[in-house]
C-alpha cells in the first residue's frame, strides 16, 4: 500500500479517493482491506513556529458497519523518515559528506549545524540495519567494498560503498526517491 508521496497535495486527493484505490488498501494491523476512512492531517512545527501539514492519517473504521480495527494508519511527505527529526534531505547531506571522505563529525555538521554529534551514530546504526535492503533494491549479490573506504571504520567499509552505488543509481534526491520507490523508509 502506497504510504509515500511527494507533494501534501498528492496525499489529500489520495485520501478523498480512498474508493479509487479499491484494491490496494490494507491495513497493516488487522489486514482487512478497503475499511479506511480519511481522518484528518498530522502537523508538524517549524523552526519559525508555524504548524506545516506533513502528512495524513487513514482510520481503519470500525464504525457504521465497516469491519475495521480502530487503528489509524498514517500517509506521509516522502522527504520524511518517519522516526527521524530531521529528513532525507539532512542525511543526504550527511552520507554525501561521508563518500566525500569527512569525518562523522564533520558530516553531522555540514548536515545539521550542530556539533554534539551522539546523533550520527543513531543514524548510522539505522542506516547499518537497512543495508540489506539497499543491496536487494540495488540487485546487489556481492558484497561492494572500496579501496576508497580501506582506512574507515570497518562499518563504513561495508555501508559507504553500497550507499555509493545507491546514488549512482538514483541521482536526484536519492533518500526521498528510495522512499517513493520502494514505498519503505530509507533509514
Ligand atoms: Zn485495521
Amino acid at each position: 500500500m502506497k504510504i509515500y508521496f511527494e507533494h501534501i497535495d498528492a496525499i489529500h486527493q489520495f485520501t478523498m479517493e480512498l474508493n479509487y484505490h479499491y484494491n490496494t488498501l490494507k491495513c497493516k494491523y488487522c489486514q482487512n482491506c478497503n475499511q479506511f476512512v480519511s481522518h484528518g492531517f498530522v502537523y508538524k512545527k517549524q523552526n519559525n513556529g508555524e504548524k506545516k501539514a506533513v502528512g495524513k492519517r487513514l482510520f481503519c473504521s470500525n464504525r457504521h458497519g465497516k469491519l475495521g480495527c480502530g487503528r489509524t494508519t498514517r500517509l506521509y511527505l516522502a522527504i520524511l523518515i518517519p522516526t527521524f527529526q530531521y529528513t532525507n534531505r539532512q542525511i543526504f547531506i550527511f552520507l554525501s559528506a561521508l563518500l566525500s571522505m569527512s569525518s562523522i563529525q564533520k558530516a553531522y555538521k555540514l548536515a545539521t549545524n550542530t556539533d554534539d554529534p551522539r546523533n550520527a551514530y543513531r543514524w548510522l546504526h539505522k542506516l547499518w540495519n537497512k543495508l540489506i535492503d539497499y543491496r536487494c533494491f540495488l540487485n546487489l549479490h556481492t558484497q561492494c567494498e572500496s579501496f576508497k573506504f580501506k582506512f574507515r571504520a570497518r562499518r563504513l567499509q561495508i555501508l559507504l560503498p553500497t550507499i555509493h552505488e545507491l546514488f549512482l543509481k538514483i541521482k536526484e534526491l536519492p533518500c526521498t526517491q528510495y522512499q517513493m520507490l520502494t514505498q519503505t523508509s530509507f533509514a
